[in-house]
């Protein structure tokens, strides 16, 4: 196609004074960063980025800008002088080279440069009219034209296009500051990792591990989704906290009610990632949690497991229903990892039944058999922090079992 820019539509730019700047700088760079492997020239505007082709492939500049969070839309634009007759032959040459059955099309012109003499209607009855003299294919139908041809006239220039294709929206990473992720090898977390970036929430992720309980290929399937989630980030990287969690998992089977372990291992989770969240100086939790999918999921359960936190405790995927969060787990390229069989600290031990109901002076005291607080300790000294490149080939299962012992060199 003659196509020869993309022209890319930011979100939400009410946003005013220093947080719009903010806004674009990490905009600008985010998009820098996804298509420095492409030989393109990038124009920063202040309402929009023009990235010029230089003969590059469209469909692999798309791609990359599916990884950009802060992009409402974009579309494939050419871009000619604001000169009349050069409009009306590029639009024919487009319009001849789209549309080679019969069609009905209509023109829509935007005009942000009210220096040029024509009004928008009158620009585009003069440009319709051209193209359909010379274009036997065409009829016109402004109610539900078959194709639309978008006339953009802006600063010298006139930018043509058809389609306009919808982009993750949102922030852009980081221009909300960092949030810790609870992340487990399941669906939900990394899912709700994903929404947190695209609501400009930069990301660090802590893992319960609980290996050799666990399998290694366990805490891989986690180092593999922190790669897909790198994609999203502003340095495509993301520090991945592993926790050696056995022992405080262990101690807690053997010490607490049955009815109160899945209760109990929350709170001791919560208690580590609080204190990691401050050391690294993120500003929230997230997680996967939802209303009411399983016990340690109901309301008044996570009153009894929030307790133990002072941080505010993000859960975006608390309304959203299965399916959906399968679609944008599919999306994100997530979902055949995550549904890889290897069992995590949740699934090695489900009591049969659960509290549904725990409170929050019952878990105090059952948590007075066992020295957690010097468990905690040990284990968050023992945490090893890795940094995880979105093409990193780090590969946990050749290691051998421990993954702590493993990691020790990182
Ligand atoms: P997921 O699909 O993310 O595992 P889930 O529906 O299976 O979620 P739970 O297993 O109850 O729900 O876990 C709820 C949330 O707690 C997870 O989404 C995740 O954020 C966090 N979590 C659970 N297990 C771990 C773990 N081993 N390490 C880190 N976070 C965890
Ligand atoms: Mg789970």
């Amino acid at each position: 196609m003659m196509y020869d820019q993309i022209l890319i539509r930011f979100g939400d730019l009410t946003l005013k004074g220093k947080n719009q700047k903010e806004f674009l700088k990490r905009l600008y760079a985010l998009i820098h960063l996804k298509l420095k492997d492409f030989q393109v020239t990038i124009e920063n505007t202040h309402d929009r980025v023009y990235i010029h082709l230089n003969q590059e492939d469209p469909q692999k500049i798309l791609k990359q800008l599916q990884y950009v969070s802060g992009i409402s839309s974009y579309s494939l634009v050419v871009r000619c002088d604001l000169d009349l007759p050069q409009i009306k032959t590029t639009a024919l040459h487009l319009m001849k080279e789209l549309v080679t059955t019969p069609m009905t099309f209509k023109v829509e012109t935007k005009r942000a440069n009210k220096e040029f003499p024509l009004t928008s209607m009158e620009v585009t009855r003069q440009v319709a009219g051209y193209v359909l003299a010379n274009h036997s294919d065409l009829k016109v139908d402004v109610h539900r034209p078959q194709v639309t041809l978008h006339l953009e006239i802006k600063g010298n220039s006139c930018y043509l296009y058809n389609f306009e294709y919808k982009a993750l929206g949102g922030y852009p990473v980081g221009v909300a500051g960092k949030g810790l992720l609870m992340l487990s090898g399941g669906i939900d977390s990394p899912v709700a990792g994903f929404l947190a970036m695209k609501q400009g929430i930069e990301i660090e992720c802590i893992h319960f591990e609980s290996t050799p309980l666990t399998s290694i290929e366990s805490a891989q399937k986690v180092v593999d989704l922190v790669k897909k989630l790198a994609g999203y980030s502003a340095t495509d990287q993301i520090v991945l906290h592993l926790v050696p969690f056995k022992e405080i998992h262990m101690e807690l089977l053997d010490k607490v009610p049955e009815s109160y372990n899945i209760t109990i291992m929350r709170r001791m989770m919560y208690r580590i990632a609080d204190l990691l969240a401050k050391k690294r100086h993120c500003l929230c939790l997230i997680n996967g949690e939802s209303v009411g999918q399983v016990a340690s999921q109901t309301l008044q359960s996570m009153v009894t497991i929030n307790s133990v936190t002072n941080l505010p405790v993000l859960r975006p995927l608390c309304t959203y229903d299965k399916v959906d969060i399968i679609k944008l787990s599919t999306q994100i390229d997530c979902y055949e990892l995550s549904i890889r069989p290897f069992e995590d600290c949740c699934t090695v031990y489900v009591p049969k039944a659960p509290a549904t109901a725990p409170k929050i002076d019952k878990a105090e005291e059952y948590e007075k058999a066992f020295d957690y607080e010097s468990l905690i300790e040990k284990a968050v000294s023992e945490t090893k922090r890795i940094t995880i490149d979105k093409d990193s080939d780090l590969d946990l299962t050749g290691l051998g079992l421990e993954v702590r012992e493993v990691l020790k060199e990182n």
